[in-house]
């Protein structure tokens, strides 16, 4: 008898398992477009409620070179967007112009140039529902012209 009762529940568990992982996993996936005059294509990004992970995608569609008109896209609450852009740009190129040890940021990219393009993922589950959202550009001077809305909807 021991056989079977084994085969039932390794049947059971695969079952309930596999189910329940592929109706949970939904990647909602989302596109920006910098460019050579400082700005993105977008002022609002929408992800829906049932997202389970959100990917962003960064495309530089200009032809200047990251260090003169680099763009990377950072995600913060909307009260804390100015705050991190300031201490982005203390941070420096080297570290993207963002500073990896600020719990305010839910997510960033790394700067691109013209011509190149980056995303990045997280989890929905970083994001809660009434919360005020913004996106900007953490490269110096940028953030006043770069930057939006992140919207759960
Ligand atoms: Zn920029």
């Amino acid at each position: 008898m021991k056989h079977p009762v084994k085969t039932i529940l390794a049947l059971a568990a695969l079952g309930c398992c596999s189910l329940t992982a592929h109706a949970a996993d939904k990647t909602c996936k989302l596109e920006i477009t910098g460019n050579d005059m400082m700005q993105y294509d977008k002022k609002e990004l929408t992800v829906a409620k049932d997202c389970t992970q959100v990917e962003l995608t960064l495309k530089h569609a200009g032809k200047l070179p990251a260090t003169a008109m680099g763009h990377n896209w950072v995600l913060t609450r909307a009260a804390d967007a100015s705050a991190v852009a300031s201490a982005g740009m203390s941070a420096g190129a080297a570290k993207n112009y963002v500073d990896d040890s600020d719990k305010r940021i839910i997510a960033h990219t790394k700067v691109v140039g013209g011509g190149e393009s980056t995303s990045v993922t997280f989890p929905m589950s970083a994001l809660k529902a009434g919360e005020s959202y913004t996106f900007e550009c953490t490269f110096p001077g940028h953030s006043a012209l770069m930057n939006g809305k992140l919207v759960i909807g």
